[in-house]
């Protein structure tokens, strides 16, 4: 219960921050913080396969800006379907209207045919789980910031996801292994360490949806490749949304879609969007420039 929200904290920490520039006063900031509410007596989420579906959903933070138009997509269950972008089109605006930080300002989001709008948030983010860019860690050990993705976790457990997300390497370095201290206090993780500890949280709770939101920081690709293998073994069974900067990461993906200035510009699978030569062929090619080792 205690891990979607405290990973969104530093969403809406971030969030926070960026608008510091620009605001006097508190009110202007509590403004800033979410505050979408239960329905009376929503019922929970009954979660059966896990099918995701965005239904002509427009948004807007502000009503003079538009964020989102009239954006229609499928995920199936057990599908992973990939999110790519410039940066400001909306990517990381769909997942928070997915974990219902806010509500669509037309259409609708259902799972399992179900309006999200009519479920208890608890119950929508108890079967959700997202690996955030920049995962908050706390001034506790580094088996207790794992064991905030399932509270009542043994330590087998914990230990089974540490090596799933190819942890155990770095931690058998630490001076206390896993019982280091991290945060602030303590060690400092690098962002690959940081994220690879997101990816163990995850697959402590093993929730059916899953949201992968791929860091923008270039990594080494040493690290990149632990994050890989490690979100393989995340991979099985879920319904998966994943928000990538590197192409190279998402052509397996079953459905990709391809957003700009809030309107979905073309989906389809890898294969499919090179033979459209539309925005992802482009996309595509300039990244294979920069990064050809990535071809697949
Ligand atoms: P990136 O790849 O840089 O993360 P993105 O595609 O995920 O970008 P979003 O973060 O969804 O884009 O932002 C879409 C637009 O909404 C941007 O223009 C952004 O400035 C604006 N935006 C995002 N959050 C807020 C907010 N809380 N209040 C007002 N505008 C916002």
């Amino acid at each position: 219960q205690i891990f979607i929200p405290l990973n969104f904290l530093g969403f809406v920490y971030r969030e926070i921050r960026g608008s510091l520039a620009n605001i006097d006063n508190l009110f202007a900031l509590l403004d800033k913080v979410p505050k979408v509410l239960d329905l009376q007596d929503a019922p929970a989420l009954q979660l059966t396969s896990g099918h995701i579906r965005f239904e002509d959903v427009s948004f807007h933070y502000h009503s003079d800006r538009p964020i989102l138009q009239n954006v229609s997509f499928d995920i199936q269950p057990g599908h992973k379907v990939a999110v790519v972008g410039p940066s400001g089109a909306g990517k990381s605006t769909l997942v928070k209207l997915l974990f219902r930080f806010y509500d669509p300002n037309e259409g609708r989001i259902t799972i399992d045919g179900q309006d999200i709008r009519q479920v208890g948030q608890s119950s929508l983010r108890a079967n959700m789980a997202i690996v955030p860019q920049d995962t908050v860690l706390f001034n506790d050990t580094i088996l207790e910031n794992i064991r905030y993705g399932r509270p009542d976790a043994t330590d087998n457990e914990v230990q089974r996801v540490i090596e799933l997300a190819h942890l155990s390497d770095f931690i058998s370095q630490l001076p206390s292994k896993e019982r280091t201290q991290v945060g602030e206090r303590g060690l400092k993780l690098s962002g690959g360490e940081k994220q690879r500890v997101a990816i163990a949280r995850a697959l402590l709770k093993n929730p059916r949806i899953l949201v992968f939101d791929e860091a923008t920081s270039s990594l080494d690709s040493h690290s990149e490749q632990l994050i890989l293998q490690a979100m393989q073994s995340l991979e099985k069974g879920h319904t998966r949304m994943v928000i990538a900067h590197r192409l190279s990461t998402i052509v397996d993906a079953d459905n990709i879609i391809v957003m700009q200035q809030g309107q979905i510009a073309e989906q389809g699978t890898h294969q499919e969007l090179l033979k459209h030569d539309g925005v992802y062929a482009h996309l595509w090619r300039s990244q294979q420039k920069q990064h050809p080792q990535d071809n697949p």
